[in-house]
C-alpha cells in the first residue's frame, strides 16, 4: 500500500509503498482510510519542523485528522463492525504520569506521550491502518462530507469544556458547563478551521458570538460564521472599542494579538489561548496594567492543547447537530479535496483561500 512519510527535521516527503498491515491482537481493528486533513502541524512536518519517527525508524508517516471505514475487527472488538465509520485518536498515552494512566493523555505531565502522525507512531496518511477499538470514535454515516474534522473540533470542544468548567466551579451559576455559555457574549480571535469550529460549538450552546479576523467580510470565512448567526468584526484598530466578553477564544497563535485581548475580557471573564505562536522579538507590553486587571477583575488566562475521548465523542455529536441546524454550511469549511497521488499540491503550499484542505485516500 501507499503512504506519505516524510524523513523528519529534513524537507523530503514521498509517497513510498509500505506492507499492509494486518491485525494483531483481538482488540484492533483495520480501518481504510478515506481522507486525512491538513492542518499547521503537517506543514510544519514537511518543512523541516517539530516530527520525530517512531523509534529505530528514519521515517514517519504523517497525518493525524483522520476518516475511515473499519474493514476487519479482532475478535474481542465489540463496539465496531466492518463498514462502520470511525475517527481515531491521535495521542496515546505515556507510561509514567498521573494524567495518563487515567485516560486523560490531553493533560500528560511527563511530556513523554506518543501522537500518531506526529511523535513517534506512524500517522494515518496510508491506505489502511490498524489501532486498538478504544481509541475509536464510532461516526454517523449522515456524517461522512463532514467527519475529517471531527479531531480539529475536539480541540475547541476540550478548550470550551474546560473554560464552562473553571466558570460553574467559581461562580453562583447553573452547575451545568454545557448551559453556562447561553447567552454570554463570546469573542473568537482569528477564524481559520479551529475558529469557525470554534464558533459553531458556541452557537450550539446558545452563545452570542463575534468573529474576528482581517479578511474581506464578503469571503467565505465570515459568510460561514454569519449563517450560523454570528457576527463578523474585522480586527483594526478601535474595532472592538467599549465591548467585553464574558469568554474569548484565540484562535490564531499571534502573539501582539494575544497579548492585546485581554483588554475585551469582562469582569469574571475566561480567555482561552489555543494557537500556537511562535518563538519572536519581545514585545513591548503594560504587564502592570494588564496583571492588575486579572486581579482585580477576577479574570482567567489559560491555555488549552489535545483532547481526550470524551472531547471526540462530543465532537461527532456536535458536527451532527450542526449539521442538522445548518445544513450544507459546516461542508464549506472544507475547500479542498486532494487524492493522494497530488499530495504536493496541497501538503507543500497552501491556497490563500484554504480553509481545511484534505487529501482524499479512497
Ligand atoms: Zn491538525
Ligand atoms: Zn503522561
Amino acid at each position: 500500500m501507499k503512504a506519505i512519510a516524510i524523513v523528519p527535521h529534513t524537507k523530503t516527503v514521498q509517497l513510498v509503498d509500505r506492507d499492509d498491515p494486518k491485525i494483531e491482537t483481538p482488540t484492533q481493528v483495520k480501518v481504510k482510510v478515506l481522507q486525512v486533513g491538513i492542518c499547521g502541524t503537517d506543514r510544519e512536518e514537511v518543512a523541516g519542523g517539530r516530527a520525530d519517527a517512531p523509534p529505530g525508524e528514519k521515517m514517519l508517516i504523517i497525518g493525524h485528522e483522520v476518516l475511515g471505514e473499519v474493514v476487519q475487527v479482532g475478535d474481542a472488538v465489540r463496539s465496531l463492525k466492518p463498514k462502520d465509520l470511525v475517527v481515531i485518536m491521535v495521542r496515546r498515552p505515556c507510561s509514567e504520569c498521573e494524567m495518563c494512566k487515567k485516560g486523560c493523555s490531553d493533560m500528560c505531565q511527563s511530556g513523554n506521550y506518543t501522537e500518531r502522525g506526529i511523535k513517534q507512531r506512524h500517522g494515518f496518511h496510508q491506505e489502511f491502518v490498524i489501532d486498538e477499538e478504544k481509541y475509536m470514535i464510532w461516526v454517523p454515516p449522515a456524517l461522512v462530507g463532514t467527519a475529517v474534522l471531527t479531531e480539529p473540533t475536539t480541540v475547541v470542544e476540550k478548550a470550551i469544556d474546560h473554560a464552562c468548567r473553571l466558570q460553574v466551579a467559581r461562580l453562583p451559576v447553573d452547575p451545568d458547563p454545557k448551559k453556562w455559555l447561553h447567552g454570554k457574549k463570546v469573542l473568537v480571535a482569528g477564524l481559520g478551521p479551529i475558529g469557525l469550529l470554534a464558533a459553531m460549538v458556541l452557537r450550539l450552546r446558545g452563545a452570542n458570538v463575534v468573529g474576528m479576523d482581517i479578511v474581506d467580510p464578503h469571503s467565505l470565512r465570515p459568510r460561514i460564521l454569519e449563517e450560523m448567526g454570528g457576527k463578523y468584526v474585522v480586527g483594526k484598530e478601535g474595532a472592538m472599542k467599549g465591548q467585553s466578553f464574558d469568554l474569548i477564544l484565540e484562535a490564531a497563535g499571534i502573539p501582539k494579538l494575544d497579548f492585546q485581548l485581554p483588554q475585551f475580557l469582562a469582569k469574571n471573564g475566561v480567555y482561552v489561548l489555543t494557537g500556537v505562536a511562535s518563538d519572536g522579538p519581545p514585545l513591548a507590553v503594560d504587564a502592570g496594567r494588564l496583571m492588575r486587571d486579572l486581579v482585580l477583575e477576577n479574570q482567567i488566562v489559560f491555555g488549552s492543547v489535545n483532547a481526550g475521548i470524551a472531547h471526540f465523542k462530543q465532537a461527532v455529536i456536535d458536527l451532527e447537530e450542526a449539521e442538522k441546524k445548518w445544513r450544507g454550511v459546516i461542508p464549506q469549511l472544507i475547500t479542498s479535496k486532494t487524492p493522494f497521488t497530488r499530495f504536493e499540491e496541497v501538503l507543500e503550499k497552501r491556497n490563500p483561500d484554504e480553509i481545511k484542505a484534505v487529501i482524499e485516500w479512497a
